[in-house]
């Protein structure tokens, strides 16, 4: 009776669907003789569980939990899993692999404050927005010692650690959108290694550097209170005995514009608001400061404070971090200053001193601060900001600015005074986390970088943070593909090829040359013409066969992303790519009394000289030229690439439920557009449309062996292992027998385990 045969083992086997179960057709009718639980998808697109009375056709009667009754499209069905398999760590372990069943698992899991699940080799974490009870000095001795084996960050810690002692270099690498809790999630594992191989005291320096680069590098936008606004990895160095020795932070393509501009219900950098908070008096009286809501930049946004967090109690734990980096009392005030001139570059306002509305800085209190906390003159800023030299036939002449030159000269003084000093910071951390002489190339990296974005409006930033979430993708999908093939292989076992999806034509969209965004970008950021509307033009001019790209009206073009396809707006993308700053403003700072602007001047010359142009600000005047934007970061971004193919990579996909913040809440929709934009659910899917359930001969003679009606003597597991495969009628395409393992398709194990369990 073959209607009987569960269907993932009928004779029709190879008629698997994209998830590797049997079509839905075969299965409809298997599952409605048991009477099992199927999948029902409402007109609000969530799933409830139905159980299928009868089939006619097409159609399914269906009844819910609550008794009401429904004729239904069978199509619009799919087999739910048995109540057995409700919360099952590993997501590879369910029967049915369908998009509800997942989303199902997961929610059971997390309603039970289990956040952690398993997506094959992927760890899986879902923001709790609340404190959960899983942290702390008993569940890392648990981890440590092995006595708890469920999914957790702290056993992904765990295995690097040993893989690392083993002489590994690993990295772990988080990937999530903004507010999915990668940050978090970053600094749960650090505590863990801080813990297991602390001793020499700086690990406890490691921990501090989270509060200084999030007071300078976070935000609060509409997604995330606490948004990291950069991107980051930290290499944390071990001695031969597996104690921390030492640890490097980079960090990627910090947001600038953040700086000048914000949107309304954001915040710019925390630093700002904390320093207004929390500076004591005397710091007040030398920086000349006033509240938050007095300075202009950010009073473009309404918001000044974040519910629940205290600015001027942040301000003091920032302070006590940067004591713990050995960040000099005096550097800490230095620092601060030039938090202090950004915001007063903000109040400098202008007026037209000619008939040809040539503008000058206003000689007020704003502009008096600035030049005494960058320490220059007065009159000297007040050229800068309203003049430029240009070198026309050799001669230097000075050009007057306009209004609006005049404020994105300020701006652009403002945006490079922060982010030098954001540089500088990192640079004093990594003096005081200096790994010493004896390297021992024993490493654990963690890498929290900004997740794919998709907003209304989409701008240069997110086409940054997309372009490196292709390349993150494409290290993702290659490194489990190529996982999944090796252990296929070195069993030696057949294996048709699995297709999987590439992005690799959307990254030569970005990549190739000379006809990819990158270097379109990068041409039309050095035309003089040049505008956001000519770069738009050549873009559709030169892409528009691509099939990853499409041209839209006006000035933007829409990318076909792997995680979906996003429009951008080109407005603002020259400027954002060639971030100028005036020779003028750069030998403003170099002329500064104060230690940081100058030390700020001579890293910006340095960049300028290393820029493929040549040094022309040595030739008295011109602007100066640097790498773009883009080129720094594709190179940052290769050079990390570099890095991930010769270390073991640990992954962790963070989800965030709802998008308010809120605990307890799970949006069904919105958990499976993140699982299936980061691939999550094609991890699965792959593995499983191999033969994702794997045993050694050992274990499945040991398991199963009992079950034998015929026992044979003693014989190797192997021999035992084949007998069981034919007494169970197991069929040749749904397992393969390797070296040394078994390997199965989707579902086969169950009829076995049912056996065993009814035998028991
Ligand atoms: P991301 O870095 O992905 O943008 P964050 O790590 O900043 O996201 O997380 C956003 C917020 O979610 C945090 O500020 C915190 O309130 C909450 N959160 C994230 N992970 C956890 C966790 N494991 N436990 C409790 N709260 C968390
Ligand atoms: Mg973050």
């Amino acid at each position: 009776d073959d209607e009987d045969v569960h269907p993932s083992v009928s004779p029709q086997g190879s008629v698997l669907d994209s998830w590797g179960n049997k079509k839905w057709g075969d299965t409809a009718s298997y599952v409605a003789k048991k009477k099992l639980q199927s999948w029902f998808q409402t007109s609000d697109g969530n799933w409830e569980l139905a159980k299928i009375l009868s089939i006619t056709g097409s159609e399914s009667l269906i009844s819910f939990s609550e008794g009401k009754v429904s004729k239904v499209n069978s199509d619009s069905l799919l087999p739910a899993n048995p109540e057995i398999l409700d919360g099952v760590d590993d997501l590879m372990q369910l029967s049915y692999l369908n998009e509800p069943s997942v989303l199902y698992n997961l929610q059971y899991r997390y309603d039970r404050d289990m956040i952690y699940s398993k997506a094959g080799p992927v760890l899986v974490a879902i923001n709790p927005f609340k404190k959960i009870p899983l942290y702390g000095s008993d569940y890392i001795e648990a981890y440590k010692s092995k006595s708890i084996d469920s999914p957790h960050v702290y056993a992904i810690a765990d295995t690097a650690i040993r893989e690392m002692i083993r002489g590994f270099l690993n990295v772990s690498l988080l990937y999530g959108e903004s507010g999915a809790g990668k940050t978090e999630t970053a600094k749960i594992a650090m505590q863990y290694l801080a813990a297991l191989g602390g001793g020499s005291g700086i690990e406890y320096e490691i921990l501090k550097t989270n509060p200084i680069l999030e007071a300078f590098g976070n935000a609060k936008t509409s997604r995330n209170n606490n948004s990291s606004r950069f991107g980051k990895l930290i290499e944390i160095h071990f001695s031969e005995t597996g104690k921390i020795s030492g640890a490097k932070i980079q960090t990627f393509l910090l947001e600038k514009s953040r700086v000048v501009q914000c949107t309304e219900g954001e915040r710019s950098y925390h630093s700002f608001y904390q320093l207004c908070a929390g500076a004591p008096p005397s710091l007040r009286e030398k920086l000349k400061l006033k509240s938050a809501n007095e300075y202009k930049y950010l009073q473009q946004s309404t918001c000044y404070s974040i519910n629940g967090v205290d600015d001027a109690e942040e301000f003091r734990v920032v302070v006590e971090a940067l004591d713990a980096v050995h960040v000099s009392k005096e550097n800490q005030e230095n620092a601060f200053a030039m938090l202090a001139a950004v915001l007063w570059l903000g109040n400098v306002t202008f007026s037209i001193v000619d008939n040809e509305n040539h503008v000058e800085p206003v000689i007020d209190e704003a502009l008096l601060n600035v030049a005494q906390l960058i320490g220059c003159e007065a009159d000297d800023l007040k050229l800068a900001l309203s003049t430029r030299k240009m070198k026309v036939n050799n001669d230097i002449i000075v050009q007057k600015l306009t209004l609006a030159q005049a404020t994105d000269t300020r701006d652009a003084l403002a945006k490079s005074i922060y982010s030098c000093l954001f540089d500088w910071l990192v640079e004093q951390i990594n003096k005081s986390l200096a790994v010493g002489k004896r390297r021992t190339g024993r490493s654990i990296s963690i890498l929290d970088i900004y997740g794919f974005e998709s907003f209304d409006v989409n701008s240069f930033e997110q086409f940054c943070i997309n372009y490196a979430n292709e390349r993150l993708q494409q290290h993702f999908n290659r490194h489990l593909f190529k996982l999944e093939q090796e252990e296929y292989i070195q069993d030696g076992i057949d294996w048709a090829k699995v297709e999987f999806e590439d992005n690799q034509d959307c990254l030569n969209l970005f990549e190739k040359k000379p006809l990819g965004l990158l270097t379109l970008l990068d041409e039309e950021s050095t035309f003089p013409n040049g505008t956001d509307m000519t770069f738009a033009t050549k873009l559709k001019q030169h892409l528009k066969t691509n099939s990853c790209f499409r041209g839209e009206r006006g000035k933007a073009f829409t990318v076909y992303h792997y995680a979906g396809e996003v429009m951008y707006d080109t407005s603002g993308f020259l400027e954002k790519n060639r971030d100028f700053l005036h020779l003028d403003s750069i030998q403003l700072l170099s002329s500064c009394t104060c230690e940081l602007p100058q030390a700020f001047a001579s890293n910006l010359l340095s960049l300028s000289e290393k820029a493929v142009l040549g040094p022309l600000h040595k030739s008295g005047g011109a602007d100066s030229q640097k790498l773009s934007v883009v080129t720094k970061f594709k190179g940052q971004l290769f050079q990390l690439m570099q890095r991930l193919e010769s270390t073991t990579p640990h992954f962790i996909r963070c989800i965030k439920p709802n998008n308010s913040q809120s605990p307890g809440i799970y949006h069904q929709g919105l958990v499976l557009q993140q699982l299936r934009c980061c691939g999550v659910l094609e991890v699965v899917r792959i593995s499983r449309s191999g033969f994702p359930t794997r045993m050694s001969h050992q274990k499945f003679a040991r398991r199963y062996g009992f079950l034998l009606l015929e026992h044979v003597a003693i014989q190797d597991p192997l021999s035992v292992s084949v007998a069981i495969l034919h007494q169970f009628d197991i069929l040749p395409e749904m397992y393969q027998i390797g070296y040394t393992k078994l390997f199965f398709r989707t579902g086969q194990i169950g009829k076995l385990e049912d056996t065993r369990n009814r035998t028991l």
